[in-house]
């Protein structure tokens, strides 16, 4: 078992504030990625957790027992990061076997694991070849394997597959979440890629200015945004947002429409772009910017002098200076308040 928690941990740099008493807790097993960009804290927060960095204030506990006053070889912990770190004069195998060799583990259980990791990670042809002579995406492999082969309780990933060309990343990606999962490991993964995060997570922590906005399940982050931040940063393109005037009991005033939203004094209307559709009344868009882009066309316009972005049907090809009437879908209007920056409804 290996829930981590993470108590009320803040970290400074002489007088710069990395992350202000940052709360969470990751469930046994759990997939949790840390999201946001760079500079938000999140590598930092690994390392403590890692045990190469020390948090200035707070405890963080992994599989129940406190650990930051332990050194990383005592936090049963993997660690694969950016830059592989794998040993170019050693072979593949002995990569893989490395940390093995330090446990002292005996020969025939360091074949066996190092022979399951590298079938896990489809390497096992490579076992014997020099990791100088690999690919950036094959050296990843053995990364992932070479963490794996410890049986670690918790795994931490920073931005693992940075490095690879897209294609390659995309195979990667699918390869690690089936891995891992079967794994049964707990892994902390860091990522700014929000695609990535999306499809890897089972919950994700939105970070910013070194602190975590909400950690939910990646269809609850982009569904309902517990901030305007995770609007407009989870979503490509990210969500529209427009002041909103009141206009009676619960009714608002957007951009010539009156729509019924939160019973408060004050509230600013959101949309994703994909959440609003062609109709006969509603938005009043004039298009300045038109995007085929296969699968649907993006459309870019101007909403009483807000810019405005929808995502509509392929099949619909408006042209600059055209206007478009858009109806917001109902259930998929949120309403932040304007001086919180936090979720209303
Ligand atoms: P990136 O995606 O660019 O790696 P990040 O979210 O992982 O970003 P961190 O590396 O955690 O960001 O850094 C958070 C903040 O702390 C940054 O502003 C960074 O400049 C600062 N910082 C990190 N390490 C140190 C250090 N050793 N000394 C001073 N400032 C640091």
């Amino acid at each position: 078992m290996a829930i981590i928690e993470i108590k009320d941990v803040a970290k400074s740099f002489g007088s710069f504030k990395a992350l202000h008493s940052v709360d969470l807790t990751i469930s046994d097993q759990e997939f949790m990625v840390l999201l946001g960009a760079s500079g938000c804290g999140k590598t930092t927060l690994l390392r403590i957790i890692a045990g190469l960095e020390t948090p200035s204030t707070g405890e963080v506990w992994i599989g129940g027992r406190r650990v930051d006053h332990l050194p990383p070889r005592e936090r049963g912990i993997a660690m694969v990061f950016q830059n592989y770190a794998v040993f170019p004069h050693l072979t593949v195998f002995e990569n893989i076997a490395f940390g093995l060799r330090m446990k002292k583990l005996p020969q025939a259980d360091v074949q066996r694991r190092v022979n399951r990791c590298a079938e896990l990670m489809h390497i096992e042809q490579l076992l014997q070849r020099y990791s100088g002579q690999l690919s950036g995406g094959q050296r990843q492999r053995v990364a992932v394997a070479r963490a794996l082969a410890m049986e670690p309780d918790v795994i931490l990933m920073d931005e693992p597959l940075s490095n690879l060309d897209a294609l390659l990343r995309l195979e990667m990606r699918a390869e690690l979440k089936g891995v891992l999962a079967e794994s049964k490991t707990t892994t902390i993964y860091v990522t700014h890629d929000q695609v990535e995060a999306m499809s890897l997570a089972d919950r994700i922590s939105v970070m910013n200015g070194g602190m975590i906005v909400q950690a939910a399940k990646p269809v609850e982050v982009y569904r309902n945004p517990a901030a305007r931040f995770v609007g407009s940063f989870i979503g490509n393109p990210p969500m529209n947002f427009l002041p909103a005037r009141p206009a009676g009991e619960g009714q608002w005033q957007v951009a010539g429409q009156t729509l019924p939203g939160p019973r408060v004094k004050a509230a600013e209307f959101a949309v994703r772009p994909e959440d609003v559709q062609p109709a006969s009344s509603g938005f009043a868009l004039e298009v300045r910017v038109v995007e085929p882009l296969g699968p649907h066309t993006l459309v870019t316009g101007s909403l009483e002098g807000h810019s405005f972005r929808a995502v509509l049907d392929s099949n619909l090809v408006p042209r600059p200076g055209d206007t478009l009437h858009l109806a917001p879908v109902p259930d998929r209007i949120r309403w932040f308040d304007p001086e919180t920056q936090t979720a209303l409804i």
